[in-house]
């Protein structure tokens, strides 16, 4: 059974319905403070935590005396500027009295399906999340046009969570989990504990949202866990709108979990692995024997460099006697490489002109 106390990192998704009033508009303060003493008792017990927050257009939507549904994307974006400098203030507000400093990030879609973007936005949250913030994660709905919008806020946090390695994402949603039919309109319908495999049977139970307010339904929902679990994320989806819900969750409300094959890091050299290699860097025998340690691939360790790899790109690493070690992702790109290969990282900056990104190949984005 999966249970939040095991748990190392956590990503957890607040819906804009738990937020904001449906009839006023206006944040539920108190929720909102009670959601932060869940946020500190949980930091308190050495976990670290994302939130990714919706709330930005129902709450700029109100401001603005805008029509509560069926905005034009422009109306809805202009809501987004004006609501998210509100909620992410809320949340500092609310955190604050815990000492926890927030951080705001905002993502588009582009930000995961480009590997440099996707590799910047990762080193970007692990720095924040290493030095103690709880960093406070929406869409930046006000230039992300509707191509490249995910839309919804389950499969952000689910990308999220898998890109900082989060090993579970939890869902605060309007209902406390996953049924066989829409429970609203089928008194027959039954919750799931726990989903060990998404089959096409579970999909096809997957109705439509119930929620007026937030974009998501369960069909978002299931998208959201596949992703998770593929990733090594377990994902809860649980009732958030009672006060303080993630202690609930851990004294066991209702909930449906969606349990990992695999750990985020095991899930990570998986997906390193089955990309392309888009070039080789071939190491002396100090490197071979600092990598089997588990450290980083230093430029002094390499000895040639082929290929037209740009960063972020995946590379094969080769011994010297030619036979594959492993693949990584480069932080440099193939011409860099070539003028640092051999060097001290210290002779970066001299040698091309600004202060580089340190290792060559960081051992958390290599498999060997
Ligand atoms: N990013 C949107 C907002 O903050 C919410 C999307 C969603 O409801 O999932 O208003």
């Amino acid at each position: 059974m999966a249970t939040l106390t095991a748990a190392k990192r956590l990503v957890i998704k607040i819906g804009s319905a738990l937020l904001v009033d449906r009839e006023s508009g206006a944040l539920r303060d108190e929720w909102l403070k009670a959601l932060a003493a869940d946020v500190a008792w949980l930091k308190g017990q050495g976990k670290d935590v994302v939130l990714v927050s919706s709330g930005s257009i129902a709450l700029g939507r109100r401001v603005l005396n805008l029509p509560q549904s069926d905005l034009a994307l422009e109306q809805s974006q202009a809501a987004a500027a004006v609501g998210q400098i509100r909620l992410a203030r809320a949340y500092q507000e609310a955190l604050n009295p815990y000492d926890i400093t927030t951080g705001q990030v905002l993502v588009t879609l582009e930000d995961s399906e480009n590997r440099r973007r996707y590799l910047n936005t990762r080193a970007t949250l692990n720095q924040l999340i290493g030095l103690g913030v709880v960093p406070i994660v929406n869409e930046n709905d006000t230039v992300a046009t509707d191509e490249i919008r995910y839309g919804d806020n389950d499969r952000l946090a689910a990308q999220i969570a898998v890109t900082v390695g989060a090993d579970q994402l939890i869902l605060l949603s309007d209902v406390d989990g996953f049924y066989s039919a829409n429970p609203q309109q089928d008194s027959s319908a039954l919750r799931f504990d726990i989903i060990e495999h998404i089959t096409p049977q579970i999909e096809a139970m997957a109705g439509e949202g119930v929620s007026g307010l937030s974009k998501g339904g369960m069909v978002t929902k299931l998208m959201a866990a596949k992703m998770a679990i593929a990733g090594g994320c377990t994902m809860a989806i649980t009732e958030g709108s009672v006060m303080r819900p993630l202690t609930a969750l851990e004294k066991g409300a209702n909930a449906t979990w969606f349990l990992a094959q695999s750990d985020p890091h095991q899930a990570r050299k998986r997906w390193i692995h089955s990309m392309k290699p888009r070039g080789e860097i071939t190491v002396d025998a100090g490197a071979v024997t600092a990598l089997h340690a588990g450290n980083s691939l230093l430029p002094a360790g390499v000895s040639t460099i082929k290929g037209a790899f740009g960063r972020g790109d995946p590379v094969a690493i080769l011994g010297p006697d030619g036979h594959k070690l492993g693949q990584g992702l480069s932080r440099y790109t193939a011409a860099e490489a070539l003028q640092i290969k051999g060097h001290r990282l210290e002779q970066i900056e001299d040698l091309l002109g600004y202060s580089g990104r340190g290792a060559l190949i960081h051992r958390d984005d290599m498999a060997l």
